[in-house]
């Protein structure tokens, strides 16, 4: 029987770009409607995919909601004549807070979206400028209210830690008020400046000023695990936490290398051993599905790496069972001197059955999961 696949969708605009941000995301909107043409050619024209079952799909972005709604159902609507989309897909869309109207929802609703992702990252006003969002946490308040009213049941709140000027206290004030409209889903991801945003060329400058040290950012992660499993949510990834039955499951196809088809420009697939991904330029509309910025076979030994540094995100860690099956090998055999070391130092479990960091070692995983780099 054929493997299921998750699919994602890219939306690259914006109505502004954020000072934070790297993603590929435009806030021209001149090539909407030829971006949502191409886009569904590269739906239409995938015939090796067609017929294929999916029960992920995840549109994002990019500010899937500041587009005109009916390209977000015209797309569902081609994906729908190329996949056999499941009864109980879980069908995900970013939004984010001030872009969307009780209208829009309705025809969000329609085209089958059931999970909302919305990204606030601060409830604090001041962050949020800081980060040059284009909304406040009145409408974040706001947003969510209306996607309540509208019918979405399945909600992630994403928020953002160790923010330029912002106190472990402020962090705090803004989980909690996150918590306390109790979505269904809560992201929190730590600060990364990456090359090629506003934040990077003030730090080069030394202009971008109160970033917390090493001490601060254990403190804060620590605040965010106990207080959100105060409110009832568990860790289940690095950064990802959910009421019971609501993990995300398009991203744990990501970590379980699952095969997934992305669509859209500087959308990623890996299907089999096969990772492509499309171009990240605008010429994407010329050739959708013809211009790829990398597209190769990866070796078993890639293979292995993934699956280490990938399923070790997860709290349920990696199965010595599955590697067993996968690559004809015994974890131990390849792992083995990895394995012990991380276990020594507390950091790494092992129940019988799977190597699970625990909450120590997820915390300090980014340097953890490079010993599993041949
Ligand atoms: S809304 Fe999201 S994708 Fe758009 S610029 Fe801001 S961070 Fe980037």
């Amino acid at each position: 029987m054929d493997k299921k696949r998750g699919v994602y969708i890219h939306v690259p605009f914006c109505i502004r770009k954020c000072r934070y941000c790297d993603f590929p995301s435009f806030e021209d909107r001149e090539h909407i409607d030829s971006y949502f043409k191409a886009l569904i050619t590269e739906i239409r024209d995938e015939k090796e995919t067609a017929g294929r079952i999916t029960d992920t799909i995840y549109i994002g972005g990019g500010t899937p909601s500041c587009v005109p709604p009916l390209y977000i159902s015209s797309v569902m609507e081609a994906l729908s004549k190329t996949y056999v989309i499941e009864d109980d897909a879980e069908i995900s869309m970013e939004m984010n807070p001030g872009t969307v109207d009780p209208g829009a929802l309705k025809v969000y609703r329609s085209a089958g979206i059931n999970r909302v992702s919305l990204g606030c990252q601060s409830f604090n006003d001041k962050s949020l400028r800081t980060l040059g969002r284009i909304h406040s946490s009145d409408d974040i308040r706001n947003t969510f209210e209306k996607l309540r009213d509208a019918g979405f049941d399945n909600i992630n709140l994403d928020l953002i830690s160790s923010l330029p000027g912002e106190s472990g206290t402020d962090m705090e004030r803004s989980l909690r008020k996150a918590a306390a409209l109790s979505p269904e889903h809560i992201s929190v991801y730590s600060l990364i400046i990456e090359e090629g945003t506003v934040f990077h060329e003030l730090s080069m400058k030394n202009e971008l000023k109160g970033l917390p040290d090493e001490e601060e950012q254990a403190e804060t992660d620590l605040m965010v695990r106990t207080v959100l499993k105060d409110f009832g949510y568990s860790r289940y990834e690095i950064s990802n936490y959910a009421k019971e039955g609501f993990e995300c499951r398009h991203n744990i196809r990501y970590w379980k290398r699952e095969d997934y088809r992305g669509f859209g420009l500087s959308a990623a697939s890996l299907i089999g051993n096969r990772r492509f991904t499309n171009t990240r330029k605008m010429v994407y509309i010329n050739q959708p599905g013809g211009s790829f910025e990398e597209d190769r076979t990866l070796s078993r030994k890639e293979e292995m790496e993934e699956f280490m540094f990938l399923g070790l995100r997860m709290t349920e860690g990696v199965s010595a069972d599955d590697f067993l099956r996968y690559f004809g090998r015994d974890i131990t055999e390849v792992y083995g001197g990895q394995l012990k070391e991380q276990m020594a130092d507390g950091f790494l479990e092992y129940n019988g059955k799977r190597y699970f960091y625990n909450d120590r070692g997820l915390d300090v995983s980014n340097i953890l999961l490079s010993a599993f780099l041949f």
